[in-house]
């Protein structure tokens, strides 16, 4: 039997996007240490979970990019269905009737219902199951050996805060220190300067000094490596002694600049920590990523030049600006009437639930301010 790892190519899947994001992307991922690889944003973190299981099973398997829907030379094929793709995968199981495709992902599967050779899974663990073999809590990087990137490593999971936006469980767990070592070993097959951590707010949970110990171990087989991107809200920094960490950057989810918005999504944050934060990031020589959302429901005009200028007025590496998605299981989901696919995507600016004007503010705040980042960053 043969086993192939299907991901599609990001531009057969992303819409095009307009001059002003190309150019402003561009220009992020043209700063020192950065790395994307060409054919996705960052490594499909669900096939280097699974290709370590199909390792430990000792089943050969392959990966494969796709650029458009064509005939597949195998007899079982991976994928991770997005509402983005699921278009593609429809169509490439439709002709490729003999291939058995087994998917993972969010999706309603009533989608792919009238096709009798596809199957969804709920996880990796779920998968294993289905063909026998057993289950190794891991990840291998072996099928993107040599890859430019910024890969991430995991220590824990979950937050303790309860952003209305968010659907991050609210238990912290840390991961098993053997998952820890598993992570930096698959890091080997890896070219890269930088290491993203993956825990949604970092320093919650205590084995975050791990980083030290992850350093000392990458730099023993990379020469190049620089040190760790983290995520985490306003409130912890100042609690963390950055000093003793090997941080390139802190991504803060400063989401808006407003006392009263934060307030309102129930975001650990004020204007206020969030300028003692930026002090620490700073004077500790790391540097600074504001996370920003767009499209949050009291944003006005006014407020979004208050976020702006906030932006304008710092000392940043870049910042990260998504569009509000709102998901089912967000609290935020119960207040907002959802009518379209577009109101859970972070790349679309228009929400059918919307006012006509409050998407219009959105999106010229959105543009405005993709603009100023452009002309800060240049
Ligand atoms: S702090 Fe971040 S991860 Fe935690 S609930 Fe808020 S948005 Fe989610």
């Amino acid at each position: 039997m043969k086993f192939t790892l299907l991901q599609w190519h990001t531009s057969t899947i992303s819409p095009v996007l307009d001059g002003a994001e190309t150019r402003y992307y561009d220009l992020i991922w043209s700063q020192e240490y950065y790395h994307k690889p060409d054919a996705f944003w960052e490594l499909p973190k669900w096939a280097g979970e699974l290709s370590y299981c199909l390792d430990k099973n000792r089943v050969y398997h392959t990966f494969r990019v796709l650029r458009k829907v064509e005939s597949l030379k195998c007899d079982i094929a991976f994928g991770s269905v997005l509402d983005s793709n699921k278009m593609l995968y429809k169509q490439l199981a439709t002709v490729n009737k003999n291939v058995k495709f087994i998917f993972g992902g969010y999706i309603d599967w009533e989608y792919f219902s009238e096709l009798d050779n596809v199957y969804s899974v709920d996880s990796i663990e779920d998968c294993c199951k289905m063909f026998g073999w057993e289950y190794h809590k891991g990840v291998s990087w072996t099928l993107f050996k040599g890859e430019k990137c910024i890969p991430r490593i995991t220590l824990s999971d979950g937050c303790r805060h309860r952003c209305k936006f968010c659907t991050i469980p609210n238990k912290v767990n840390a991961m098993p220190e053997y998952y820890i070592d598993v992570q930096i070993e698959a890091l080997k097959d890896l070219d890269f300067e930088l290491i993203y951590v993956d825990d949604k707010t970092f320093g919650q949970c205590s084995n975050y000094t791990e980083l030290n110990r992850i350093k000392r171990e990458v730099d023993r087989f990379n020469d190049k490596f620089k040190g760790f991107i983290v995520q985490t809200t306003a409130t912890t920094i100042p609690k963390i002694d950055w000093d003793k960490l090997p941080v390139y950057a802190i991504e803060v989810g400063v989401e808006s600049y407003n006392d009263e918005i934060l307030k309102e999504m129930r975001k650990p944050a004020s204007v206020r920590t969030i300028d003692k934060a930026v002090r620490v990031i700073l004077d500790a020589g790391i540097k600074y990523i504001p996370n920003i959302i767009i499209g949050l429901p009291s944003e006005t005009r006014h407020t979004y030049l208050s976020t702006l200028n906030h932006l304008l007025g710092s000392d940043i590496l870049h910042a990260n600006v998504y569009s509000l998605a709102v998901y089912d299981d967000a609290e935020l989901s119960g207040e907002i009437d959802k009518k379209s696919e577009h109101d859970g995507d972070e790349t679309t600016q228009f929400k059918s639930y919307n006012t006509e004007l409050k998407n219009k503010i959105d999106k010229t705040a959105y543009e405005l301010i993709i603009e100023c980042l452009i002309k800060k960053l240049k």
